[in-house]
């Protein structure tokens, strides 16, 4: 009601002045969120989600779609707005979906997107990525667990390593200090073992090592942290480790010991600390105090994970936006963000469009068993185009 009386407000307004005013209702399909509220609903009737029948499960979701649909529609007409209604849209009417669709194969001809394994923000509780803008980050509580690598030649003593993640420590594949860090000059080009394994890594150097974190030493995991994984690009040497968490962010995996196989992240953080403890690798734990994300729909703790996903490439599509704003053609208010809307366009990351979801817009990309080809196409393609 807030915001609708806003813009019925200037609508009227300008109308009054004699200037042309089109004012369009439109309801949004509202994919991730819409098939949030369905599985706790259902959730609260018994029901799983995730074991309904496909045909049963876009039922639902269409059941309470209609349902709330009907309801904003009678708010707008009880506030008396002076919308067209005629124009009445919604986003998954046909002509929306062939939109879409359409805009889909464009951007794709013109290799605006592409599909790539690439690192995702992750939500385990439901089982897709989401995108930059579905991340709430905040400070939160933890703990710094400083652990001990030991030396692969069984020298005595070995490396300290400090982590807030020592559940991800089988996922290692080396540990990486400042090339510039003295106390650790020594080590590199040594191997330790990964605690719990009989697995030796490298002791590597990279830029990107903060020596004041910790004790300057970080395991690599290149599964399961952004900045470990840009590490781990830069050394081409490394081989690329399986996943050690799923999809539901439970350990698994020949790398986990057995014993810990299976058990979901926390429980796995918990066991992996009592076997660490029990082993003597355990140096010192300290309370820490750090940025945790948080998946918006679910405020399950958001878990970074290489995933093969399809992205649009910012890059082109900001600079026209970066000039129109540079040459004046457009003007920020208040003018002290134009500084923040640069930086933002200028470090713009490829932007994640694919959700693990049931229900949305299907993309239009079809695979060939035959010749394991891709055909895009706004119509379903009655044959290959390979
Ligand atoms: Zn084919």
């Amino acid at each position: 009601m807030l915001g609708d009386s806003v813009m019925d407000t200037l609508a009227r307004f300008h109308r009054m002045r004699g200037e042309t005013t089109l004012w369009v209702p439109s309801v949004d399909h509202a994919g991730l969120s819409t098939q949030v509220e369905v599985r706790r609903a259902l959730a609260k009737q018994g029901v799983r989600f995730e074991t309904l029948p496909r045909d049963e499960a876009l039922a639902a979701i269409e059941k309470w779609r209609r349902e709330h649909e009907a309801v904003i529609r009678s708010q707008l007409e009880a506030g008396g707005f002076s919308l067209d209604w005629s124009r009445y849209r919604y986003t998954m009417d046909a002509g929306g979906v062939r939109a879409t669709r359409q805009v889909f194969v464009q951007l794709h001809r013109e290799n605006l997107i592409y599909r790539a394994e690439r690192m995702v923000n992750w939500d385990p509780r439901l089982r897709t990525a989401i995108s930059d803008l579905e991340v709430v980050h905040s400070e939160e509580n933890g703990t710094l667990v400083y652990l001990l690598y030991r030396w692969a030649d069984g020298s005595p003593g070995g490396l300290e390593v400090a982590t807030v993640r020592p559940e991800t420590i089988f996922g290692d594949v080396a540990v990486a200090v400042h090339p510039e860090d003295a106390r650790h000059a020594g080590a590199v080009g040594r191997s330790v073992v990964v605690p719990l394994t009989d697995r030796a890594v490298p002791v590597i150097t990279d830029e990107a090592i903060d020596p004041a974190f910790g004790s300057g030493a970080l395991k690599v995991t290149p599964r399961h942290d952004l900045v470990d994984y840009e590490v781990f690009r830069r050394h081409p040497d490394l081989a690329m480790p399986p996943d050690i968490l799923d999809e539901r962010a439970h350990l698994v995996g020949d790398w986990v010991p057995e014993a810990l196989r299976g058990l979901d992240r926390d429980a796995g953080r918990l066991q992996t600390m009592d076997l660490l403890r029990a082993g003597g690798f355990v140096l010192r734990e300290t309370p820490y105090r750090h940025s945790v994300a948080r998946s918006e729909r679910t405020e399950a703790v958001v878990e970074p994970r290489l995933s093969t996903q399809w992205f649009v490439r910012m890059g082109p599509l900001a600079g026209p936006a970066v000039a129109s704003v540079r040459e004046g053609r457009v003007r920020i208010r208040p003018e002290r963000w134009t500084t923040t809307f640069f930086r933002w366009m200028e470090s713009i990351q490829d932007w994640c469009i694919s959700r693990q979801v049931l229900w949305g817009h299907p993309i239009p990309v079809y695979h060939c068993r035959t010749c394991g080809g891709d055909t895009v196409a706004v119509d379903p393609p009655a044959t290959c185009e390979h």
